[in-house]
C-alpha cells in the first residue's frame, strides 16, 4: 500500500490560501457523487476534501502542496466516466476542473480553439458552430468535460470518418505532480521532433499530469447530412455490411450498430419507438444506422443511392432514409440515449467496452450472448460498428450485488480472454480507471504492463496522481 498522509488542519489551511474559503470543501461539504462515476457498482470511496480550481497557477500551487505532503490527488471533470477513473480510490483530495470552463480564443486562420479543461463537450460543440466550425469527436455523453474527454482519448459516433479525441488535440499546459508547469505540443499540422509527451498525456487519466488548458483542431462545418436505417434479419448479416460500405468508398461519418434487445429498450424509456421492430412483415435482428455528411444534397443523394444497391446485395429488409430534420434528431438522440436507456429498467449494471476487428464483432456478440445465458445475465449491447467498438452490458433486476458481481467476473474474464483471441482490446474508448487494469494487464503482458509503470514513475515518483488507476498496482492489496 502506497504511504499516504492525511490532509491536517495544517495543510488544509494552506490548500485554502491557494483556491480560498469558498472553492475548498471539507466533510458533508463535499459533493457526495465525488465518490464514484457513471458505474457505480466499482465501489465508492470518498476524498478527505476537493477543491474547485480556476486557474492553472491555482492547479500548480495544489500541486506543490500535496506534493510535499504526500497527498493523493484525484482529477475530476463531469463524473461521467464508466470506469471509476475520477474516483478517489486512495482518499486525498479531489481537484475539480468544472469552474475551468471558459472558451479562450478561435484561430479562424488556423482553425484552433484554445480552452480550458472544463468546457462540457456540448458547450464546446454548440460554439464551435457558431463559428461555422466543427469539433468532430462525438461521445455519447454531451455532459462530459472536454479534459475528461482528453484524458480518456473519449470516441464516439464520428470516429470512422473523423478519428477520437487524440487526432483532434495539438497542444497541452499541463501541471505535472510536483507542480511544474509544461507545455506539450504547439499548434501546428505536424511534427517530427521527438518523443510525443502529447500523446503520452493524452489517455492518460489524470496519472501523469493534470491538463489545465488545450488547444483543439477544427474543421469546417459540413454544409449538409443525411441518415438512413438499414435494417437485417440478423446480426450477422447486418455485421458483414459494414465493411461494405467502407470498401464502396461511401466515406461514412458514422456507423452504429443496433440489436433488437437495445431497440425494444430505447422504445419502452423513450415511449416512442424510433427504430421498427418489424420490416416488410419480418423481424428487424439488427440495424445500423448510417449517417453521410458533405458540402452539396446530390452528392448525399448519391451516395444514398450506391447504397441502397450494397443494401440489398446484402440482404437488407429496406433502407429507411431519416428524411426530416426532426426525425434525424430523434433519431440520433434515441440512439444516445441507449445507455440511459438501459440504466432506466436495470438494477445493477456492469460493462465493457471492447474493441475488435470489424468482422470479429459477430463472433464475440454470439459468444457474450451465450455467456450471458450461461450465466443467468441479461446481455445487453449496442457499439460503433464501423470501427468494431461494441459496449456491452451486463445487467440484471432480480439478483443481489454480491451474487451479480460473482456472475459478472466470471462472464468477464472469459469474454476478455475471447477477445484477446480475436485479437482486440480491452477498451475502445472508455478507458481502463481501475476497474479494467487487472484486464489490461492481461491483454498487453508484464513487459509492456511493466514499461507503462515505470513511465508512471518518472511523470509521478511518489504516485500521488490518481492511484489505483490504469497500471498502478499499489492499492490492489487495500481494495480487498
Ligand atoms: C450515457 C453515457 C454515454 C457515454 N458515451 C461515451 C462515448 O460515446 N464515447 C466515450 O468515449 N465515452 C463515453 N462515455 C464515457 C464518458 O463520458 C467519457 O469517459 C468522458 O470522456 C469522461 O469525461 P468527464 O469529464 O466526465 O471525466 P471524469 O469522469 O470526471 O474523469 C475521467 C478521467 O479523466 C481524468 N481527468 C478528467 N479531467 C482531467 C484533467 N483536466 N486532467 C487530467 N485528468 C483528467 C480523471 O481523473 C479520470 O481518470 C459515456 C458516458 C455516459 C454516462
Amino acid at each position: 500500500m502506497a504511504a499516504f498522509n492525511k490532509i491536517t488542519p495544517e495543510i488544509a489551511a494552506q490548500l485554502k490560501a491557494v483556491v480560498g474559503e469558498k472553492r475548498f470543501f471539507a466533510g458533508e461539504a463535499i459533493d457526495p457523487g465525488y465518490s464514484h462515476d457513471e458505474m457505480p457498482i466499482y465501489g465508492k470511496f470518498f476524498p478527505e476534501a476537493a477543491v474547485d480550481v480556476e486557474t492553472t497557477e491555482e492547479v500548480s500551487g495544489i500541486m506543490k502542496i500535496c506534493s510535499a505532503n504526500r497527498i493523493p490527488v484525484t482529477c475530476r471533470g463531469a463524473g461521467t466516466g464508466l470506469v471509476g477513473g475520477c474516483v478517489p480510490l486512495a482518499g486525498g483530495l479531489v481537484l475539480c476542473t468544472r469552474r475551468m470552463n471558459k472558451i479562450l480564443e478561435y484561430d479562424m486562420d488556423n482553425l484552433v480553439v484554445r480552452l480550458q479543461p472544463g468546457v462540457l463537450l456540448k458547450d464546446l460543440a454548440a460554439d464551435a458552430l457558431a463559428h461555422g466550425l466543427m469539433y468532430p469527436p462525438d461521445p455519447g455523453e454531451k455532459t462530459a468535460t472536454v479534459g475528461g474527454n482528453i484524458s480518456t482519448n473519449a470516441g464516439g459516433m464520428r470516429a470512422v470518418k473523423y478519428g477520437v479525441t487524440r487526432d483532434y488535440v495539438l497542444a497541452l499546459t499541463v501541471v505535472l505532480a510536483d507542480g511544474r508547469i509544461v507545455e506539450l505540443g504547439k499548434s501546428v499540422c505536424k511534427t517530427s521532433s521527438g518523443y510525443s509527451l502529447l500523446h503520452l498525456m493524452i489517455g492518460s487519466e489524470g496519472t501523469l499530469g493534470i491538463i489545465t488548458e488545450m488547444t483543439l483542431k477544427l474543421i469546417p462545418n459540413p454544409l449538409c447530412d443525411i441518415s438512413c436505417l438499414v435494417p437485417f434479419r440478423d446480426v450477422e448479416s447486418c455485421i458483414h455490411f459494414v465493411p461494405r460500405i467502407k470498401m464502396a468508398n461511401l466515406d461514412p461519418q458514422s456507423i452504429e450498430f443496433m440489436d433488437a434487445d437495445i431497440v425494444t429498450s430505447s422504445a419502452a424509456f423513450t415511449g416512442n419507438p424510433i427504430f421498427p421492430e418489424r420490416v416488410n412483415n419480418e423481424d428487424v435482428g439488427a440495424s445500423v444506422l448510417v449517417t453521410f455528411v458533405g458540402s452539396d444534397e446530390d452528392e448525399l443523394d448519391q451516395k444514398l443511392i450506391r447504397l441502397g444497391k450494397i443494401a440489398e446485395e446484402a440482404g437488407a429488409l429496406d433502407v429507411l432514409v431519416v428524411a426530416t430534420t426532426a426525425t434525424k434528431k430523434a433519431a440520433w438522440s434515441a440512439r444516445s440515449s441507449f445507455l440511459t436507456a438501459i440504466e432506466a429498467d436495470t438494477k445493477l449494471i456492469d460493462e465493457m467496452d471492447v474493441v475488435v476487428p470489424v468482422d470479429k464483432i459477430p463472433a464475440f456478440l454470439i459468444y457474450i450472448r451465450r455467456l450471458g445465458e450461461e450465466g443467468g445475465i441479461r446481455i445487453r449491447n449496442f457499439g460503433h460498428a464501423g470501427d468494431g467498438n461494441l459496449h456491452i452490458y451486463c445487467c440484471s433486476n432480480d439478483l443481489e450485488e454480491e451474487e451479480f458481481k460473482r456472475r459478472v467476473k466470471i462472464i468477464m474474464d472469459k469474454a476478455y480472454t475471447k477477445c484477446a483471441e480475436l485479437e482486440g482490446q480491452v477498451s475502445g474508448e472508455h478507458s481502463i480507471g481501475h476497474a479494467k487494469m487487472v484486464y489490461l494487464k492481461e491483454s498487453v503482458g508484464e513487459d509492456v504492463f511493466r514499461l507503462m509503470g515505470e513511465i508512471k514513475k518518472v511523470f509521478d515518483p511518489d504516485g500521488i496522481l490518481n492511484p489505483g488507476k490504469v497500471c498502478d498496482e499499489s492499492l490492489a492489496a487495500g481494495k480487498e
